[in-house]
């Protein structure tokens, strides 16, 4: 089975083309600034490498220039665009109404579109790569993948917030979480590291990119996580304050005259690593700078792992034990120092990072002492996978079976 992965938003396309019989990732890419000037696609293949420019006004001319790609005499992976059997559509917000993948039909767009509201930047652009599958390609069937549905099942102790139940009942308040398709990944391959069955685990997982998330998952399910209702709450990120008082948006306005607009901006675009360093959202330049003497780098370094630290232990005291703690996404897989310092001062806890592990680690690793009660595993995240089985599955008929399992898990 040939099946496409599409990651649609607000002014990008991003692709991977999968052959579900040999295992092989065929080609992806990235096609960038649609609707701007300056548009361009890079389109990778086993052994080619392409950046070209290209004139795209929305998302359907953009998948259809990725078509051309995949099809291209030179570049290209297939020779037609039948051999597509189905496309799976990265959608940020399912709500309430989606606990796993779906099948696309009219129904579920509807549903989709209605839940705009929750995620205006990114539901109506995932939206529009269904609709442009939709006319190009009108028989291949299409599979939404939510990164709010593992979290679904959080208990209402969890996902509820202590405001008026109105707020909830009337415009859907409450914390979805998000990065799920991540947090499944990893806690999956967790419990086969530790030859356990997933049922019978306990794990946090910390996915630090740009954006940060931490999530318990026990049992293989979500009962808590640090995104809310959007993704601006709990760890601090490259550019989102995470957690705040909710009091200091209200005294801002009140100091700077602020619309809700430019609070929105600040806090998820100016904040983060970012407003405390004052200059970078790269961790990579944050720790050089901050080996270098630097206060504010230093001290962003301080207060991002510190945060780390806190979620860990928040979610030990919910999961009522550990197995594992999980790190993953660009500064999880990545930087040795970060993970030393959210796991320093951690062992009263049982969970005891093993230095020259640490650093030796590039890949899927053990990272704790071999006596650590608590593992520590680096696993590189792979979103696009879980994407290509849910469609596989989905598409096999074999997705809701109870016993269904990932090939990464088994
Ligand atoms: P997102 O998908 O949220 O944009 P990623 O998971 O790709 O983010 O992570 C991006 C971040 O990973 C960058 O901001 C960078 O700080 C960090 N990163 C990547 N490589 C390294 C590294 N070698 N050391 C430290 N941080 C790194």
């Amino acid at each position: 089975m040939i099946i496409l992965a599409l990651n649609c938003g607000s002014s990008s396309v991003k692709y991977q083309l999968y052959d579900t019989n040999t295992g092989i990732l065929l080609a992806k890419g990235a096609l960038e600034r649609i609707g701007f000037v300056g548009t361009f696609i890079i389109h990778q293949t086993e052994h080619q490498k392409h950046r070209l420019e290209c004139d795209c006004a929305n998302h359907e001319d953009a998948i259809f220039t990725v078509f051309k790609f995949l099809t291209d005499e030179e570049f290209g992976v297939i020779s037609e665009l039948n051999q597509i059997n189905a496309v799976g559509h990265r959608i940020v917000h399912g709500g309430e109404l989606f606990k796993k993948s779906v099948l696309v039909d009219d129904e579920v767009i509807n549903a989709i579109d209605s839940l705009s509201s929750l995620a205006p930047l990114h539901n109506p652009p995932n939206l529009a790569g269904i609709t442009a599958i939709k006319s190009l390609l009108p028989d291949v069937p299409q599979v939404a993948v939510f990164d709010t549905a593992f979290h679904q099942t959080m208990p209402p102790a969890a996902y509820l917030y202590a405001i008026p139940m109105k707020w909830y009942e009337k415009y859907g308040v409450r914390k979805y979480g998000f990065h799920g398709t991540s947090h499944l990944y990893v806690s999956r391959r967790a419990a086969k590291l530790l030859n356990k069955d997933i049922k019978d685990t306990k794990l946090i997982s910390l996915h630090i990119g740009n954006g940060v998330s931490v999530t318990a998952v026990s049992g293989g399910k979500s009962i808590d996580t640090s995104m809310g209702f959007t993704p601006l709450d709990g760890a601090v990120m490259g550019t989102r304050s995470g957690s705040i008082d909710p009091a200091v948006v209200l005294f801002m306005i009140d100091k700077e005259g602020f619309s809700s607009e430019e609070v929105n901006t600040v806090l998820n675009k100016c904040s983060g690593v970012l407003g405390i360093t004052g200059r970078y959202t790269d961790r990579r330049d944050i720790a050089r700078v901050a080996k270098e003497g630097d206060r504010l780098c230093n001290l962003s370094m301080d207060i991002e792992s510190y945060r780390l630290k806190k979620l860990i232990g928040e979610y030990y005291a919910v999961l009522g034990g550990l197995d594992a703690v999980i790190f993953t996404a660009g500064v999880g897989e990545n930087s040795s120092i970060a993970r030393k310092m959210v796991c320093e001062g951690l062992e009263h806890f049982g969970i005891n990072i093993d230095n020259d592990k640490n650093e030796a680690a590039h890949s899927e690793a053990d990272i704790s002492k071999d006596d650590s009660p608590v593992k520590i595993f680096l696993i590189p995240t792979n979103e696009e996978l879980v994407i290509i089985e849910d469609v596989k599955a989905i598409l096999e008929c074999s997705y809701n079976n109870p016993d269904f399992k990932y090939s990464f898990e088994v």
